[in-house]
């Protein structure tokens, strides 16, 4: 919960000595109630002091990241709300694919090759699995580094180590620890040794525990034994116990700030049905799995999954955007007609099919209209004649055709002479719909 200046105060040294570059501890207290300032700006806070404010501070939800570099890694967690529509979240429910160490090499390999190829483009983003899971199916040390080693050449993708033996978790972590891996999982018969693992090799260790008691229990344990990383599992039976859990994790740790359960939660599916795989990954993102492992690497499976994160994670606050510049569709020419749009994703990937299905080769111009789209733009005058014409200057329109027409949408068709004077060009009025682009370009640009 967060504090208020006040409470920031009494912990204060109360001296007003301005060495913080506060004229007295209770401004500095405010500075940092609204996060304008930081504790270590004053040198004369005590260690108690600190570690209070510093407890205090901490998100509901721990942020926890598995994986090192910037291109390697997955945040989980660090959610603050329970609806997206209260704020935001922050970290989308991050994917790992299983692979087994009782595997053949050769079948290792294969499975990993698979994952490392599986991206999908999407409203302009490009999407790949987020993390592997290697799983001690075999209860063997040896068999176990081995499928790790194979996996650590092939990719650089965060990893979770599944396994219950710490002997096998330890020399997996010789291997590996530079890369940061999730240990999964410690219970309340191994903890002691997995923490002690996990805190000396710097990772994030899972908890797993039958209830939302016991696991509560153990992530007090795992934190008087100093950890700090910590996920869990509450191991439900059926999808139903999960979103029962799952959904009370969440309330207790946003609502009543509970703070054993204030870490992001795991989860596996492991149903052969490519149904219900979709169905419990789907229901686990929604409600409230930081990172789920799953079996599949079916894309006909992963794409819904992927999809409805995307729709659940992207920030409506946020519009997604595509590139300004101009795009060229099929085999354009020096004859081919030009188009302009704005850089709203949907706009952009409601136009392009459409473009695509005329079969004639044009060109798209998108202007920077902010990401919105083209009547919202007009009317907020970030998609005016002025910018336009600046637009085609810019990506030298000029040059790459050999006429002087440009096709505006519609719905803006009030644009046309102004942006015939501004750019020089005769415009035409296209469609209101993109649905009639191809219509268009066949009947009238013809
Ligand atoms: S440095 Fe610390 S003690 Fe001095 S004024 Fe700032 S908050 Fe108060």
């Amino acid at each position: 919960m967060a504090l208020s200046g006040l409470d920031i105060y009494k912990l204060l040294p109360k001296t007003n000595c301005k060495k913080c570059g506060s004229t007295t501890c209770l401004a500095f207290a405010m500075k940092l109630a609204m996060k304008k300032a930081s504790l270590d700006q004053c040198p004369d806070i005590t260690e108690e002091a600190k570690k209070a404010l510093d407890q205090a501070s901490r998100p509901p939800i721990a942020t926890i990241t598995i994986g090192a570099g910037d291109e390697n890694r997955v945040e989980i967690g660090g959610e603050t709300v329970l609806f997206r529509h209260e704020k935001t979240f922050y970290h989308q429910t991050a994917i790992a694919i299983s692979i087994e160490d009782a595997l053949s090499d050769a079948d290792i390999a294969a499975r990993l090759k698979s994952i490392e190829a599986i991206s999908f483009e999407r409203v302009g983003q490009h999407i790949v699995i987020d993390a592997i899971a290697l799983i001690d199916k075999s209860k063997n040390t040896e068999k176990f580094i081995r499928a790790l080693d194979i996996i650590l050449t092939g990719s650089k993708k965060p990893l979770v180590l599944v396994s219950e033996a710490p002997k096998t978790i330890e020399a997996a972590l010789k291997k590996c620890a530079d890369r940061k891996p999730l240990i999964y999982a410690a219970d309340a018969g191994n903890l002691k040794e997995m923490a002690a693992i996990a805190k000396n090799n710097k990772a994030p260790l899972a908890l797993k525990a039958k209830g939302l008691e016991a696991l509560s229990g153990l992530s007090n344990d795992a934190i008087s034994a100093g950890m700090e990383e910590l996920v869990l599992d509450p191991c439900p039976v059926t999808l139903n116990d999960a979103l029962n859990d799952l959904t009370q994790i969440r309330r207790l740790s946003l609502k009543k700030n509970h703070r054993a359960l204030g870490y992001p939660v795991i989860s596996f599916v492991t149903d052969k049905d490519k149904y219900h795989t979709v169905q419990a990954a789907s229901t686990l993102i929604a409600k409230y799995a930081g990172l789920i492992v799953l079996d599949s690497i079916d894309k006909e499976t992963l794409l819904p999954i992927i999809t409805l994160r995307q729709n659940i994670y992207t920030d409506p606050q946020k519009p997604v955007t595509v590139e300004p510049k101009l795009y060229s569709f099929g085999s354009v020419d020096k004859n081919s007609p030009v188009l302009v749009t704005t850089n709203f994703s949907l706009t952009f990937y409601t136009v392009s099919p459409e473009l695509e299905a005329s079969k004639i080769p044009a060109y798209l111009l998108v202007t920077d209209s902010e990401g919105m789209s083209v009547l919202t733009a007009w009317a907020a005058e970030k998609f005016t004649p002025e910018v336009i014409a600046e637009t085609m200057k810019k990506f030298d329109v000029e040059n790459t055709v050999s006429h002087k027409k440009i096709i505006i949408p519609g719905y803006v068709s009030v644009l046309s002479g102004k942006l015939e004077d501004a750019s020089g060009w005769d415009v035409l009025v296209g469609p209101k719909e993109a649905t009639g682009i191809p219509k268009y370009l066949k009947e009238v640009w013809k």
